[in-house]
């Protein structure tokens, strides 16, 4: 079978000079590898005229797939549009449907259309149109030679609803595109090297059909195997069975077999078991009550949050005695210890989380340096507590001091309330 390639040209002056980060690269080349399209090149071009031109016709010479991105709305620097008609030979005309959601957006905002904005409806007249359902850029969808553009607005929200519900179905119905099987899950505690290391032979072994890729973040890892064939029903069940496989090497340490985060599957695993959690934050202000909230239905298991950084907060709040925290110091397992039977007690819950820990870049000393993090949680009868190092900027000490302290909560409810 044939490979299908394709492109993406993301188009601003503003993600050159690094003020936006190209997010809309990666998920369009996520949803494009996953139905089985291969993303050739990756291309970032200024808002001017000549390299918009230079970057379409030296992608539509290598690839089946242009995915353009940005530079579609009315203000001056957005000149996506007029080098679309340049490079397709077009003029610009009104699309009426367009103009209808132009007005309509701006009616119910209760804001005047002015001229700019009735500039939006305006479309290259050899184009097929992508209505935008979420704003009021149209899509373009382009075909020359036996290639496709899809001209999308920058907006990253706008930009994926169009790409789901217009570009993929069409690219779906023009190529012949192979099946695609995806497996994904999810590792924490251990990390990237050392599961090579566990996985080397499963890995050496896997037929040229299927791969497996390494999707490290903050102490967490993502394996996902990924087949591509013919015949969709075979490669379903063979991508089932190396996962199988894969599944029973890192059991161990693995925390959900699909493609979820930590907090989702520890908002999970404490639905299932009818449990609560509160969390006592001191080094991580907040970031693990922010993690788990950032999921739809916290609320069923998740009852708020302390953050306690100063040491009369943990006193007072927490009921941490003050002479603890004098005698051990605030970053301790005791204090911490306090902290989480503090916030089990004041949120009535089931499980506290509780952190104190050092970020830096000041504040350490020899016994307790930068990147020390006291993490305690506590349960219906016990706790368990750990100590751990990190060694990174403030930031990502912040953001693996969360993701480890999640881990111990859901090592610990599963060791308490059974697999
Ligand atoms: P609109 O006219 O609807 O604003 P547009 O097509 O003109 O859309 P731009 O003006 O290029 O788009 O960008 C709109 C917004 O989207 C800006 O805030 C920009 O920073 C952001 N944006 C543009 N391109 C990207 C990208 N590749 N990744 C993430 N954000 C982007």
């Amino acid at each position: 079978m044939k490979e299908v390639t394709a492109a993406i040209i993301t188009i601003g002056d503003e993600l050159l000079i690094g003020q936006t980060i190209d997010t809309n690269s990666a998920f369009i080349g996520q949803e494009l590898n996953k139905a089985g399209v291969w993303l050739k090149r990756r291309v970032a071009v200024g808002d001017a005229r000549e390299e918009i031109l230079d970057a379409l016709a030296q992608q539509s010479r290598d690839n089946d797939i242009v995915i353009i991105t940005g530079g579609l709305g009315p203000t001056a620097d957005d000149i996506t549009k007029p080098a679309l008609c340049d490079y397709f030979g077009a003029s610009l005309v009104v699309d009426d449907e367009a103009l209808r959601n132009v007005t309509e957006i701006f009616n119910r905002l209760g804001k005047p259309v002015i001229e700019r904005n009735l500039k939006q409806a305006e479309v290259p007249d050899t184009c097929t149109v992508l209505q935008n359902k979420r704003g009021t850029a149209p899509g373009l969808w382009f075909e020359k030679d036996a290639v496709v553009y899809a001209a999308l607005p920058g907006v990253p929200h706008e930009m994926k609803g169009l790409l789901v519900d217009s570009v993929l179905p069409m690219i779906r119905g023009r190529f012949t595109l192979p099946a695609i099987a995806h497996r994904t899950l999810l590792i924490a505690g251990k990390g990237e090297s050392e599961i090579a290391e566990i996985i080397a032979a499963f890995e050496t072994a896997l037929p040229p059909a299927i791969k497996l890729a390494y999707l490290p973040s903050y102490g967490m890892v993502r394996l996902r195997l990924t087949g591509k064939g013919e015949d969709g029903a075979s490669l379903e069940a063979d991508v089932a069975a190396r996962f199988d496989e894969l599944k029973a090497l890192v059991a161990e340490w693995m925390v959900a077999d699909e493609d979820i985060s930590l907090p989702q599957a520890v908002l999970s695993l404490l639905h299932a078991k009818g449990k609560t959690v509160a969390t006592a934050e001191s080094c991580t202000g907040g970031a693990i009550a922010r993690m788990l909230t950032s999921i739809a239905g916290a609320s069923a298991v998740f009852n708020g949050a302390v953050v306690s950084y100063s040491n009369a907060a943990k006193t007072d709040l927490l009921g941490v005695d003050a002479e603890t925290i004098v005698r051990y110091g605030a970053v301790s397992e005791e204090t911490v210890s306090k902290m989480a039977t503090g916030a089990r007690a004041a949120l009535r819950t089931d499980y506290a989380i509780a952190t104190s820990g050092i970020m830096g870049p000041e504040g350490g000393s020899p016994e307790k340096p930068v990147g020390t993090v006291w993490v305690a949680v506590a349960g219906p009868e016990s706790l368990r507590t750990h100590k751990f190092s990190f060694r990174f900027d403030r930031t990502r000490n912040i953001e693996l001091a969360a993701q480890n302290a999640l881990n111990l909560l859901r090592r610990f409810v599963l060791e308490t309330e059974g697999e």
